[in-house]
């Protein structure tokens, strides 16, 4: 997948919503999904293998251009929008980034901290995720999050981003060893002045998963990584969530 350009069409694997935020520093808020295809990873446990494998994607996206986004978006109203993958850092939004704060809409964005964009400094909520052992990409995450984190650093002493929505770390947790890389990844390499949000893993489900499963195993593993920050002598700036979204309606797609 090669960086288009802002007059090129970008591929779309889904626009839906409201639906409320799950995870991170937005968790409870409404707000809009535009999943773009196409992800320079490939992590054990993604839950959007659609959106993230060429053979998959390339036969269902739609290329559209910002005007189009923007439109998809705004039939379906509310005050969030919120940019996922995929990585949506594999392309210049910067003219969809335009056409939806002109439709009023503030913009999250989700991304690995793989690739800097420069479109990245001009949304309301930008989100990082450096992906942690448990997903196969540490070594990845290792070589290439720095640097973003670096960039994010800058702007951020520079004033770029005001206190009501800061750029947030989010590192999701499996176990003992992500907990160990989300809390060195934290103090290395992020601005240490902003909380780091913990976010419970789910395992992929298989063909027999219920959703009493789903539930049970987020449960159990929200409990442990709970317990294991209260633990903690120097806490306060790590805030532990489940995957709400994941709680309420396992691995459903679209909500
Ligand atoms: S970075 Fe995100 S979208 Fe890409 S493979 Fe990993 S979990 Fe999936």
């Amino acid at each position: 997948v090669g960086v288009t350009t802002k007059l090129q069409h970008v591929p779309i694997s889904e626009i839906f919503g409201p639906v409320i935020q799950g995870e991170g520093p937005l968790a409870g808020v409404p707000t809009v999904f535009v999943r773009v295809a196409g992800c320079d990873y490939r992590c054990t446990w993604c839950d959007t293998p659609y959106a993230v494998l060429p053979e998959l994607w390339s036969r269902t996206a739609e290329r559209l251009t910002a005007v189009e986004i923007a439109d998809r978006v705004a039939v379906l109203s509310g005050n969030w929008v919120t940019l996922s993958g995929g990585n949506p850092a594999m392309y210049d939004l910067t003219t969809v980034v335009d056409e939806l704060h002109e439709h009023g809409f503030s913009v999250a964005v989700e991304t690995q901290g793989s690739k800097w964009m420069p479109w990245l400094e001009e949304v309301e909520q930008l989100v990082v995720s450096p992906k942690p052992p448990s997903s196969g990409m540490d070594a990845k995450a290792e070589r290439e999050f720095p640097r973003f984190a670096q960039r994010v650093h800058e702007l951020y002493l520079d004033g770029q981003w005001d206190n009501t929505n800061p750029p947030a770390l989010k590192v999701v947790v499996f176990d003992e060893a992500d907990l160990v890389f989300a809390r060195r990844v934290h103090t290395t390499s992020w601005p240490e002045m902003l909380p780091l949000y913990l976010s419970v893993g789910t395992d992929p489900p298989t063909d027999t998963t219920t959703l009493a499963d789903v539930r049970r195993q987020v449960c159990d593993r929200y409990a442990w990584l709970m317990g294991r920050v209260a633990e903690g002598s120097d806490v306060f700036d790590e805030r532990v969530l489940p995957q709400l979204h994941v709680l309420a309606y396992g691995h459903a797609r679209g909500v």
